[in-house]
């Protein structure tokens, strides 16, 4: 079964520590089985790409690298305040994240 992250696709996220460190972004993709995480505009690396058909003279290319997911901490769309997250359980049952700090649900 695979780790389940606390950030999920979409979230806006704080990066605390890197290059990027202090940066504020949102989540493209989340790996939970790596515990990695993919944010817009982190982490930038440079791809060298081979020439293909559709990009004839092939060449360098810049794309994000997935970061550890410990690295960043979710913004509260609520309060707008990076936080750590709390587990709430639903009136149906499911598990829901919600902000340490204000208490909103986080996600759906
Ligand atoms: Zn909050």
């Amino acid at each position: 079964m695979p780790n389940k992250l606390h950030v999920r696709k979409g979230d806006r996220v704080l990066i605390l520590s890197g290059k990027d460190k202090g940066r504020k972004s949102r989540v493209i993709t989340a790996f939970p089985r790596k515990n990695k995480v993919l944010v817009e505009g982190v982490n930038m690396v440079k791809k060298h790409a081979r020439p293909t058909q559709k990009v004839p003279q092939g060449g360098i290319r810049e794309t994000e690298a997935p970061i550890y997911a410990s690295k960043v901490m979710v913004i509260c769309p609520s309060c707008q305040k990076p936080t750590r997250l709390a587990r709430r359980e639903l009136s149906d049952g499911k598990m829901a994240r919600a902000c340490k700090k204000c208490g909103e649900l986080i996600g759906k």
